[in-house]
């Protein structure tokens, strides 16, 4: 079946329904196609089912991109204060977690129930389970064909995300369309992603699986301080995933296992106090047990405190401290949160995300460059961006 419509959005997802919301209250006819039989999938699993929908201490110091100041004006036109008040509006139950980080109470269902109200109230219509087969601008309006048939559009908004999770339906999608019409896109790579070692490191830490722990991971002048997790394959945890979105391969990252402890002064307090103490007890009483083995074993470290110099306890604290990880690779998409790179902010309004070679074409949400940190960020950009996106397309 044809049709005509003033703003047609692809990717019922985060950006795509709050722009729907958006442009459908300024009184425009809005479409939105999605593959997927269920609009916002990422948004049913996001923060562990319970989708941390944004965070308070939200600034541009909490994304990346190559242009960092990009994201900064959608950010101040609609700030997490904004979508806290549609939360409440609804009546949705939330809580602050850590660090700004704020969850509904119940099902994540709840604010994608939201978004569908607010859509239904706007008169947008949805088009799922739809394929898009071509997509091509022959005059001054878009001609996009799907497996329901061709649709012809004003305004086309592009708000398929990221390549992360394919098996909810992410696709790489919203770059094929940036290329078709030469614009640039910064390699994508997966981010917020668990890190993993070699063969070897894995074979030496496969029994800590499971573990975790407080510490600072650091990556350059960058570092986190949260949970971090040993698994199967690696290292897990929010602290790692977090310098996931620094890190390259061939980089190593540093983790300081007991951030809350000079572990310096305690071992020669202990040394002093318990002389005949073995050093791989001392060291099991600041981390887990098996934890402990394996950085003494690691680095070669035992004995009796009393027969260790002020050297052999500096490379027993740095041990700790300064734990030097050279991660082989990551999980990739796979399990990546976010997709890092993207369509070039250069091709872009920073006011509007129309670009600026094709009048009428937008993009929102993760498919741009900019990437957030984990914990409500990347919400937050998609509801900023698809926000400015809604008020002119
Ligand atoms: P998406 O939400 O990915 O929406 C894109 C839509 O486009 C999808 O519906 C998809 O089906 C559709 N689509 C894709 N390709 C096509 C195509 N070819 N044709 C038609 N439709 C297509 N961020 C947070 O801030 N807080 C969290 O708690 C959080 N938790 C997360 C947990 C997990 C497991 C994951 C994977 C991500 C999480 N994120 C979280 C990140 C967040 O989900 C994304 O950054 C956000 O969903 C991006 O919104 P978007 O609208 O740009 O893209």
């Amino acid at each position: 079946m044809s049709q005509t419509v003033d703003v047609l959005i692809l990717g019922a997802g985060a950006a795509g329904l709050m722009c729907a919301i958006e442009a459908g209250k300024r009184g425009r006819s809005v479409l939105v196609i999605d593959h997927a039989r269920r609009p916002a999938e990422k948004i049913r699993i996001s923060g562990g089912g319970r989708c941390n929908f944004t965070n308070i201490h939200c600034s541009p110091v909490n994304f990346l991109s190559a242009n960092p100041r990009f994201a900064v004006s959608a950010l101040k036109r609609y700030t997490p204060a904004d979508f806290l008040k549609l939360v409440e509006s609804h009546r949705i139950a939330w809580h602050e977690k850590t660090l700004g980080q704020l969850f509904c109470d119940d099902r994540s269902q709840a604010i994608i129930d939201l978004l569908l109200g607010e859509a239904e109230r706007a008169r947008v219509r949805f088009s799922l389970a739809t394929a898009v087969s071509d997509i091509s601008k022959p005059d001054d309006r878009f001609l996009v064909e799907t497996s329901t048939g061709p649709c012809r559009a004003t305004s086309l908004v592009i708000a398929t995300g990221g390549p992360s999770i394919p098996k909810i339906g992410a696709t790489g999608f919203g770059y094929d369309v940036a290329r078709r019409f030469g614009l640039k896109v910064i390699s994508p790579r997966p981010a917020l992603v668990p890190l993993t070692f070699d063969e070897a490191l894995r074979d030496r830490t496969k029994h800590l699986a499971g573990i975790s722990v407080d510490a600072v991971v650091s990556h350059g002048k960058t570092r986190f301080r949260e949970g971090l997790l040993f698994t199967h394959r690696g290292l897990s945890g929010p602290s790692v995933l977090q310098i996931s979105s620094y890190w390259q391969p061939g980089d190593t990252i540093t983790v300081n296992l007991s951030p809350d402890e000079n572990v310096l002064d305690r071992l020669k307090v202990v040394r002093k106090e318990q002389p005949r103490q073995d050093l791989r007890t001392a060291l099991a009483d600041l981390l887990p047990k098996r934890l402990a083995q394996f950085v003494a074993e690691l680095h070669g470290l035992g004995g009796r405190l009393a027969d260790q110099s002020d050297k052999a306890l500096a490379k027993a604290a740095d041990a700790i401290a300064r734990w030097i990880v050279k991660p082989v690779g990551s999980e990739g998409y796979r399990t990546a949160e976010v997709t890092l790179g993207g369509i070039d902010t250069d091709e872009l309004s920073s006011k509007t995300m129309e670009t600026r070679r094709v009048s009428g074409l937008y993009f929102i949400g993760e498919v741009v460059d900019v990437t957030g940190h984990l914990g409500g960020y990347n919400f937050q950009w998609a509801w900023a961006s698809g926000h400015a996106a809604g008020q002119f397309a």
